[in-house]
Protein backbone atom coordinates (compact mmCIF):
# COMPACT_ATOMS: atom_id res chain seq x y z
CA UNK A 1 0.00 0.00 0.00
CA UNK A 2 0.89 3.70 -0.81
CA UNK A 3 1.26 6.01 1.90
CA UNK A 4 -0.24 9.16 1.79
CA UNK A 5 2.19 11.82 1.59
CA UNK A 6 2.20 14.26 4.56
CA UNK A 7 2.71 17.60 3.04
CA UNK A 8 3.84 20.84 4.97
CA UNK A 9 3.37 24.28 3.03
CA UNK A 10 5.34 27.05 4.60
CA UNK A 11 4.20 30.38 4.10
CA UNK A 12 0.36 31.39 4.25
CA UNK A 13 0.92 34.16 1.60
CA UNK A 14 -0.94 33.89 -1.60
CA UNK A 15 1.38 30.84 -3.37
CA UNK A 16 1.41 28.75 -0.02
CA UNK A 17 -2.66 29.27 0.34
CA UNK A 18 -3.27 28.53 -3.34
CA UNK A 19 -0.91 25.53 -3.18
CA UNK A 20 -2.68 24.45 0.34
CA UNK A 21 -5.99 24.59 -1.35
CA UNK A 22 -5.30 22.19 -4.02
CA UNK A 23 -3.54 20.06 -2.19
CA UNK A 24 -6.18 19.49 -0.12
CA UNK A 25 -8.71 18.72 -2.55
CA UNK A 26 -6.27 15.65 -2.58
CA UNK A 27 -5.90 12.84 -0.47
CA UNK A 28 -2.83 14.37 1.00
CA UNK A 29 -2.24 15.41 4.54
CA UNK A 30 -1.51 19.02 4.51
CA UNK A 31 -0.59 21.32 7.54
CA UNK A 32 0.18 24.88 6.91
CA UNK A 33 2.77 27.32 8.74
CA UNK A 34 2.64 31.33 8.79
CA UNK A 35 4.42 33.56 10.66
CA UNK A 36 2.71 36.73 8.46
CA UNK A 37 4.55 39.04 9.68
CA UNK A 38 5.63 41.45 6.95
CA UNK A 39 3.62 39.21 4.32
CA UNK A 40 3.73 40.85 1.34
CA UNK A 41 -0.12 39.39 0.06
CA UNK A 42 -1.91 40.72 2.98
CA UNK A 43 0.07 44.37 1.96
CA UNK A 44 -0.08 44.59 -1.41
CA UNK A 45 -2.08 47.10 -3.46
CA UNK A 46 -4.78 44.14 -5.72
CA UNK A 47 -4.00 45.28 -9.19
CA UNK A 48 -4.29 42.66 -11.65
CA UNK A 49 -3.38 44.20 -15.39
CA UNK A 50 0.08 42.84 -16.23
CA UNK A 51 -0.92 43.39 -20.18
CA UNK A 52 -0.12 46.85 -20.06
CA UNK A 53 3.52 46.58 -18.92
CA UNK A 54 6.04 47.17 -20.94
CA UNK A 55 8.75 45.10 -19.73
CA UNK A 56 10.05 43.01 -21.89
CA UNK A 57 11.06 39.39 -20.30
CA UNK A 58 8.91 37.05 -22.32
CA UNK A 59 8.77 34.07 -19.86
CA UNK A 60 7.46 36.91 -17.10
CA UNK A 61 4.87 38.28 -19.64
CA UNK A 62 3.90 34.66 -20.16
CA UNK A 63 3.58 33.76 -16.35
CA UNK A 64 1.53 37.20 -15.43
CA UNK A 65 -0.65 36.89 -18.01
CA UNK A 66 -1.56 33.22 -17.71
CA UNK A 67 -1.37 34.21 -13.60
CA UNK A 68 -4.41 36.86 -14.75
CA UNK A 69 -6.20 34.57 -16.98
CA UNK A 70 -6.30 31.96 -14.11
CA UNK A 71 -8.35 33.94 -11.12
CA UNK A 72 -11.86 33.11 -12.97
CA UNK A 73 -11.18 29.30 -12.69
CA UNK A 74 -10.05 30.29 -9.01
CA UNK A 75 -13.16 32.20 -8.08
CA UNK A 76 -14.90 29.10 -9.64
CA UNK A 77 -13.26 26.83 -7.55
CA UNK A 78 -13.70 28.63 -4.48
CA UNK A 79 -17.10 29.08 -5.06
CA UNK A 80 -17.27 32.56 -5.39
CA UNK A 81 -19.03 35.26 -7.59
CA UNK A 82 -17.46 35.82 -10.12
CA UNK A 83 -18.79 39.77 -10.87
CA UNK A 84 -19.87 40.53 -7.16
CA UNK A 85 -17.35 39.73 -4.99
CA UNK A 86 -15.52 41.85 -2.47
CA UNK A 87 -12.33 39.04 -3.16
CA UNK A 88 -11.71 39.40 -6.79
CA UNK A 89 -13.33 41.43 -9.52
CA UNK A 90 -12.88 42.95 -12.97
CA UNK A 91 -13.52 46.04 -12.74
CA UNK A 92 -11.26 47.28 -15.54
CA UNK A 93 -7.56 49.68 -15.21
CA UNK A 94 -7.11 52.67 -16.50
CA UNK A 95 -3.29 53.90 -17.21
CA UNK A 96 -1.93 57.07 -17.13
CA UNK A 97 0.96 58.05 -19.54
CA UNK A 98 3.19 61.26 -19.41
CA UNK A 99 2.39 62.05 -22.97
CA UNK A 100 -0.19 61.30 -25.33
CA UNK A 101 2.20 59.95 -27.87
CA UNK A 102 3.07 57.32 -25.09
CA UNK A 103 -0.58 56.74 -24.80
CA UNK A 104 -1.22 55.76 -28.52
CA UNK A 105 1.76 53.37 -27.99
CA UNK A 106 0.64 51.69 -24.98
CA UNK A 107 -2.85 51.48 -27.03
CA UNK A 108 -1.10 49.78 -29.57
CA UNK A 109 0.80 47.71 -27.54
CA UNK A 110 -2.55 46.46 -25.82
CA UNK A 111 -4.15 45.58 -29.34
CA UNK A 112 -1.40 43.30 -30.37
CA UNK A 113 -1.36 41.48 -26.84
CA UNK A 114 -5.07 41.12 -27.28
CA UNK A 115 -4.45 38.57 -30.33
CA UNK A 116 -3.12 36.58 -27.81
CA UNK A 117 -4.39 37.44 -24.45
CA UNK A 118 -8.28 37.71 -24.93
CA UNK A 119 -8.65 38.47 -21.14
CA UNK A 120 -7.37 42.34 -21.80
CA UNK A 121 -11.24 42.89 -22.49
CA UNK A 122 -11.55 46.08 -24.42
CA UNK A 123 -9.38 48.53 -25.14
CA UNK A 124 -10.57 52.54 -25.61
CA UNK A 125 -8.33 55.89 -24.80
CA UNK A 126 -10.82 57.85 -22.37
CA UNK A 127 -11.26 61.54 -22.57
CA UNK A 128 -11.37 63.19 -19.20
CA UNK A 129 -14.91 63.33 -19.22
CA UNK A 130 -15.03 59.69 -19.53
CA UNK A 131 -12.76 58.83 -16.61
CA UNK A 132 -15.16 61.11 -14.72
CA UNK A 133 -17.78 59.10 -15.68
CA UNK A 134 -16.26 55.71 -14.59
CA UNK A 135 -14.39 57.08 -11.59
CA UNK A 136 -16.02 60.29 -9.91
CA UNK A 137 -12.80 61.58 -7.75
CA UNK A 138 -11.26 62.05 -10.95
CA UNK A 139 -10.30 65.79 -11.59
CA UNK A 140 -7.26 66.24 -13.69
CA UNK A 141 -7.02 66.42 -18.18
CA UNK A 142 -5.17 63.93 -18.68
CA UNK A 143 -7.15 60.92 -21.16
CA UNK A 144 -6.17 57.42 -20.17
CA UNK A 145 -6.34 53.92 -21.85
CA UNK A 146 -8.62 51.74 -20.74
CA UNK A 147 -9.04 47.75 -20.66
CA UNK A 148 -11.71 46.49 -19.17
CA UNK A 149 -10.53 43.23 -18.38
CA UNK A 150 -8.24 44.38 -15.51
CA UNK A 151 -9.44 43.43 -11.71
CA UNK A 152 -8.78 44.58 -8.41
CA UNK A 153 -8.33 41.62 -5.74
CA UNK A 154 -7.92 41.86 -1.81
CA UNK A 155 -4.87 39.86 -0.57
CA UNK A 156 -6.17 38.91 2.56
CA UNK A 157 -9.32 38.40 1.72
CA UNK A 158 -8.52 35.96 -0.49
CA UNK A 159 -5.74 34.06 1.39
CA UNK A 160 -7.97 33.84 4.23
CA UNK A 161 -10.49 32.23 1.85
CA UNK A 162 -7.85 29.59 0.30
CA UNK A 163 -6.98 29.13 4.03
CA UNK A 164 -10.56 28.36 5.45
CA UNK A 165 -11.48 26.10 2.14
CA UNK A 166 -8.00 24.08 2.97
CA UNK A 167 -9.37 23.73 6.47
CA UNK A 168 -12.73 22.76 5.90
CA UNK A 169 -11.09 20.26 3.68
CA UNK A 170 -9.03 18.34 6.27
CA UNK A 171 -5.93 20.74 6.55
CA UNK A 172 -3.73 21.91 9.67
CA UNK A 173 -3.14 25.55 10.02
CA UNK A 174 -0.65 26.60 12.54
CA UNK A 175 0.44 30.61 12.42
CA UNK A 176 3.73 30.01 13.70
CA UNK A 177 7.32 30.81 12.44
CA UNK A 178 9.49 27.77 11.77
CA UNK A 179 12.89 26.52 10.88
CA UNK A 180 13.84 23.41 8.76
CA UNK A 181 16.31 20.81 8.70
CA UNK A 182 16.26 17.07 7.22
CA UNK A 183 16.26 14.12 9.50
CA UNK A 184 17.29 11.54 6.65
CA UNK A 185 17.08 11.58 2.88
CA UNK A 186 13.15 10.66 2.78
CA UNK A 187 12.01 13.52 5.93
CA UNK A 188 11.97 16.65 7.24
CA UNK A 189 11.41 18.52 10.61
CA UNK A 190 9.48 21.64 11.21
CA UNK A 191 10.36 22.98 14.01
CA UNK A 192 8.12 25.96 15.72
CA UNK A 193 8.57 27.51 19.29
CA UNK A 194 5.83 25.07 20.56
CA UNK A 195 6.26 21.82 18.07
CA UNK A 196 8.03 19.50 16.25
CA UNK A 197 6.58 17.43 13.57
CA UNK A 198 8.50 15.17 10.18
CA UNK A 199 6.45 15.53 6.63
CA UNK A 200 7.95 13.57 3.45
CA UNK A 201 7.11 16.86 1.55
CA UNK A 202 7.46 20.61 2.39
CA UNK A 203 6.59 23.65 -0.11
CA UNK A 204 8.48 26.87 0.70
CA UNK A 205 5.94 29.80 0.06
CA UNK A 206 7.98 31.94 1.94
CA UNK A 207 8.32 35.04 -0.08
CA UNK A 208 11.47 37.16 0.31
CA UNK A 209 12.41 34.88 4.00
CA UNK A 210 13.65 32.14 1.66
CA UNK A 211 17.35 32.68 2.40
CA UNK A 212 16.83 32.22 6.23
CA UNK A 213 14.65 28.84 5.50
CA UNK A 214 17.14 27.38 2.91
CA UNK A 215 20.56 28.54 5.15
CA UNK A 216 20.49 25.74 7.34
CA UNK A 217 20.77 23.24 4.58
CA UNK A 218 23.65 25.35 3.40
CA UNK A 219 21.78 26.37 0.44
CA UNK A 220 22.66 30.36 -0.75
CA UNK A 221 19.55 31.84 -2.22
CA UNK A 222 19.70 34.78 -4.68
CA UNK A 223 16.89 36.59 -3.08
CA UNK A 224 16.45 40.75 -2.33
CA UNK A 225 13.94 42.12 0.09
CA UNK A 226 11.88 45.41 -1.00
CA UNK A 227 9.95 47.72 0.89
CA UNK A 228 6.58 48.35 -0.14
CA UNK A 229 4.50 51.07 1.61
CA UNK A 230 0.24 51.73 1.24
CA UNK A 231 -2.25 54.04 2.62
CA UNK A 232 -5.76 52.47 2.90
CA UNK A 233 -8.66 55.35 2.60
CA UNK A 234 -12.09 54.73 3.66
CA UNK A 235 -15.35 56.65 1.56
CA UNK A 236 -18.62 56.18 1.92
CA UNK A 237 -19.47 55.49 -1.91
CA UNK A 238 -20.93 52.28 -3.48
CA UNK A 239 -17.43 51.58 -5.24
CA UNK A 240 -18.06 48.38 -6.41
CA UNK A 241 -17.63 48.62 -10.45
CA UNK A 242 -15.35 51.57 -9.91
CA UNK A 243 -12.14 50.99 -12.09
CA UNK A 244 -8.24 50.51 -10.79
CA UNK A 245 -6.28 53.74 -11.85
CA UNK A 246 -2.76 53.86 -12.70
CA UNK A 247 -1.08 56.82 -13.27
CA UNK A 248 2.25 56.98 -14.15
CA UNK A 249 4.64 56.93 -10.91
CA UNK A 250 3.91 54.70 -7.75
CA UNK A 251 0.58 56.04 -6.44
CA UNK A 252 -1.57 53.59 -7.80
CA UNK A 253 -5.46 54.10 -6.53
CA UNK A 254 -6.99 50.71 -6.09
CA UNK A 255 -11.44 51.19 -5.16
CA UNK A 256 -12.73 47.77 -3.42
CA UNK A 257 -16.23 47.66 -3.75
CA UNK A 258 -16.75 48.21 0.42
CA UNK A 259 -15.76 51.43 0.45
CA UNK A 260 -11.94 50.78 1.12
CA UNK A 261 -9.67 53.00 -1.00
CA UNK A 262 -5.75 51.86 -1.25
CA UNK A 263 -2.89 54.43 -2.38
CA UNK A 264 0.31 53.12 -3.26
CA UNK A 265 2.74 51.29 -3.11
CA UNK A 266 6.35 52.46 -2.70
CA UNK A 267 8.99 50.32 -4.04
CA UNK A 268 12.31 51.02 -1.56
CA UNK A 269 15.33 48.57 -2.58
CA UNK A 270 17.01 50.09 0.49
CA UNK A 271 14.31 49.19 3.26
CA UNK A 272 15.19 45.66 3.64
CA UNK A 273 12.98 43.79 5.78
CA UNK A 274 12.11 46.71 7.73
CA UNK A 275 8.36 47.38 8.46
CA UNK A 276 8.04 50.65 9.81
CA UNK A 277 5.83 53.27 8.05
CA UNK A 278 7.60 56.48 6.70
CA UNK A 279 5.02 59.09 7.49
CA UNK A 280 6.88 61.15 4.65
CA UNK A 281 6.75 59.10 1.76
CA UNK A 282 2.99 58.26 2.28
CA UNK A 283 1.97 61.84 2.52
CA UNK A 284 3.72 62.14 -1.08
CA UNK A 285 1.76 59.55 -2.46
CA UNK A 286 -1.23 60.56 -1.46
CA UNK A 287 -0.69 64.24 -2.45
CA UNK A 288 -0.35 62.86 -5.82
CA UNK A 289 -3.23 60.72 -5.98
CA UNK A 290 -5.21 63.91 -4.45
CA UNK A 291 -4.03 65.75 -7.84
CA UNK A 292 -5.23 63.31 -10.01
CA UNK A 293 -8.88 62.62 -8.28
CA UNK A 294 -9.35 65.94 -5.85
CA UNK A 295 -12.60 63.74 -4.57
CA UNK A 296 -10.43 61.82 -2.35
CA UNK A 297 -10.07 64.48 0.04
CA UNK A 298 -12.70 63.35 1.36
CA UNK A 299 -11.33 59.91 2.19
CA UNK A 300 -10.60 59.13 5.94
CA UNK A 301 -7.47 57.66 6.75
CA UNK A 302 -7.72 53.70 7.92
CA UNK A 303 -4.76 52.53 8.05
CA UNK A 304 -1.10 51.71 6.78
CA UNK A 305 -0.03 49.22 5.52
CA UNK A 306 3.91 47.86 4.61
CA UNK A 307 4.76 44.64 3.64
CA UNK A 308 8.10 42.55 1.92
CA UNK A 309 8.67 41.90 -1.63
CA UNK A 310 10.95 39.17 -2.76
CA UNK A 311 13.17 40.08 -6.22
CA UNK A 312 15.86 37.71 -7.76
CA UNK A 313 18.73 39.65 -9.31
CA UNK A 314 17.14 39.30 -12.77
CA UNK A 315 13.90 40.20 -11.45
CA UNK A 316 12.49 37.13 -12.80
CA UNK A 317 10.83 34.40 -10.50
CA UNK A 318 10.95 30.93 -10.20
CA UNK A 319 9.55 28.11 -8.74
CA UNK A 320 9.27 24.01 -8.80
CA UNK A 321 11.82 21.26 -7.05
CA UNK A 322 14.86 22.13 -4.86
CA UNK A 323 17.76 20.86 -6.56
CA UNK A 324 19.41 17.75 -4.54
CA UNK A 325 16.69 17.83 -2.01
CA UNK A 326 13.62 15.21 -2.57
CA UNK A 327 10.31 16.33 -2.52
CA UNK A 328 11.65 19.78 -1.57
CA UNK A 329 9.29 22.27 -3.85
CA UNK A 330 9.70 26.54 -3.41
CA UNK A 331 8.37 29.64 -5.35
CA UNK A 332 9.95 32.81 -5.02
CA UNK A 333 11.13 35.97 -6.65
CA UNK A 334 7.48 37.30 -7.52
CA UNK A 335 8.28 40.94 -6.70
CA UNK A 336 5.61 43.45 -7.63
CA UNK A 337 3.37 41.43 -9.62
CA UNK A 338 2.82 38.23 -7.32
CA UNK A 339 -0.90 38.67 -6.58
CA UNK A 340 -1.27 38.32 -10.36
CA UNK A 341 1.41 35.58 -10.91
CA UNK A 342 1.12 33.75 -7.53
CA UNK A 343 -2.16 31.83 -7.68
CA UNK A 344 -1.24 30.14 -10.88
CA UNK A 345 2.08 29.46 -9.19
CA UNK A 346 0.71 27.87 -6.43
CA UNK A 347 -1.48 25.96 -8.85
CA UNK A 348 1.39 24.58 -10.63
CA UNK A 349 3.28 23.69 -7.61
CA UNK A 350 0.14 21.48 -6.41
CA UNK A 351 0.35 20.02 -10.07
CA UNK A 352 3.74 19.24 -9.67
CA UNK A 353 3.18 17.51 -6.36
CA UNK A 354 0.52 15.18 -7.57
CA UNK A 355 2.87 14.24 -10.73
CA UNK A 356 0.51 16.25 -13.37
CA UNK A 357 1.68 18.08 -16.20
CA UNK A 358 2.34 21.79 -15.62
CA UNK A 359 0.48 24.95 -16.71
CA UNK A 360 3.42 26.08 -17.81
CA UNK A 361 6.84 24.83 -18.82
CA UNK A 362 9.08 24.68 -15.37
CA UNK A 363 12.26 25.20 -17.88
CA UNK A 364 11.54 28.64 -17.71
CA UNK A 365 11.48 29.04 -14.32
CA UNK A 366 15.01 27.88 -12.82
CA UNK A 367 15.11 27.28 -9.37
CA UNK A 368 18.76 26.18 -9.96
CA UNK A 369 19.37 30.00 -11.47
CA UNK A 370 18.91 30.87 -8.04
CA UNK A 371 19.46 28.46 -5.46
CA UNK A 372 22.88 26.71 -4.98
CA UNK A 373 24.87 24.50 -2.70
CA UNK A 374 27.41 26.74 -0.91
C1 LIG B 1 3.00 47.12 -0.86
C2 LIG B 1 2.89 46.04 -1.91
C3 LIG B 1 2.02 46.22 -3.00
C4 LIG B 1 1.88 45.20 -3.95
N1 LIG B 1 0.95 45.35 -4.94
C5 LIG B 1 0.77 44.35 -5.85
C6 LIG B 1 -0.24 44.47 -6.86
O1 LIG B 1 -0.98 45.44 -6.90
N2 LIG B 1 -0.36 43.46 -7.78
C7 LIG B 1 0.44 42.37 -7.76
O2 LIG B 1 0.29 41.49 -8.62
N3 LIG B 1 1.38 42.20 -6.78
C8 LIG B 1 1.56 43.17 -5.84
N4 LIG B 1 2.52 43.04 -4.87
C9 LIG B 1 3.40 41.86 -4.89
C10 LIG B 1 2.75 40.66 -4.23
O3 LIG B 1 2.09 41.07 -3.06
C11 LIG B 1 3.80 39.59 -3.88
O4 LIG B 1 4.63 39.33 -4.99
C12 LIG B 1 3.12 38.28 -3.48
O5 LIG B 1 2.10 38.54 -2.55
C13 LIG B 1 4.14 37.31 -2.90
O6 LIG B 1 3.45 36.19 -2.40
P1 LIG B 1 4.23 35.03 -1.64
O7 LIG B 1 3.19 34.05 -1.24
O8 LIG B 1 5.38 34.58 -2.48
O9 LIG B 1 4.90 35.73 -0.37
P2 LIG B 1 4.24 36.43 0.91
O10 LIG B 1 2.91 36.96 0.61
O11 LIG B 1 5.26 37.38 1.44
O12 LIG B 1 4.03 35.23 1.92
C14 LIG B 1 5.12 34.58 2.55
C15 LIG B 1 4.66 34.16 3.92
O13 LIG B 1 5.64 33.27 4.48
C16 LIG B 1 5.75 33.57 5.86
N5 LIG B 1 7.02 33.08 6.40
C17 LIG B 1 8.26 33.52 6.12
N6 LIG B 1 9.17 32.83 6.85
C18 LIG B 1 8.47 31.94 7.59
C19 LIG B 1 8.83 30.97 8.56
N7 LIG B 1 10.11 30.76 8.90
N8 LIG B 1 7.86 30.23 9.15
C20 LIG B 1 6.55 30.41 8.83
N9 LIG B 1 6.15 31.34 7.91
C21 LIG B 1 7.10 32.09 7.31
C22 LIG B 1 5.67 35.09 5.88
O14 LIG B 1 5.39 35.56 7.18
C23 LIG B 1 4.53 35.32 4.90
O15 LIG B 1 3.28 35.29 5.56
C24 LIG B 1 2.66 44.03 -3.87
C25 LIG B 1 3.53 43.85 -2.78
C26 LIG B 1 3.63 44.85 -1.81
C27 LIG B 1 4.55 44.62 -0.64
Amino acid sequence: MTQIKRIAVIGGGIVGATAAFYLSQKNYEVAIYDDGVGQATSAAAGIICPWLSQRRNKEWYQLASKGAAFYPQLMRDLNEPLNDSDIYQQVGTLVFKKKPSLLKKLEQLALKRLETAPEIGEISLLSPKEIKAKFPLYGSEESALFASGGARVDGSLLTKKLIDQAKSNGAHYYPEKITLSQTNSTEYLISSATQERTYDTVVLAVGAWLPELLDPLDLAVDIRPQKGQLVQLHLHEDMSQWPVIMPDGEKDIIPFANGKIVVGATHENDGGYDLTATKEKLDLMLEEAIELAPGLKNATITGIRVGTRAYTSDFAPFFGAVPGYPNLFTASGLGSSGLTSGPLIGHMLSQIISGESTDLPLSNYPVEHYIKKR
